[in-house]
């Protein structure tokens, strides 16, 4: 899937597919799913999945099982310890998320 595509929040063409990597699930029944396709609008910012990527999540959540492999990976914690003297944050950091992508 290359190239752009019509937004469907803002109806423009040029928003393009950018593949992921989304977690799903909680503790040690945590699932990753690699190469999500998410739709991203540089026209009015919003980021999605499609109603057929949101099925094939579906399914493969259904059929982990079957479609999972298990692997040893790497994980870390997003923990931010405070420092001293901090600048304030950024606009960008203020700025409510608008992304409507949902699990
Ligand atoms: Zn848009």
């Amino acid at each position: 899937m290359t190239g752009t595509m019509r937004c469907d929040v803002c109806g423009k063409e040029g928003a393009q597919i950018q593949l992921v990597t989304r977690a799903y699930g909680r503790g040690g029944r945590e699932l990753l799913i690699r190469n999500v396709p998410v739709v991203t609008c540089p026209q009015c910012g919003e980021s999605y999945l499609t109603a057929e990527t949101l099925y094939e999540i579906e399914r493969i959540k259904l059929h982990r099982r079957a479609l999972a492999a298990r692997k040893q990976i790497e994980v870390a914690e997003f923990v931010r310890a405070p420092v001293e003297g901090e600048a304030r944050p950024t606009r960008a950091l203020q700025r409510p998320a608008r992304s409507t992508v949902r699990r």
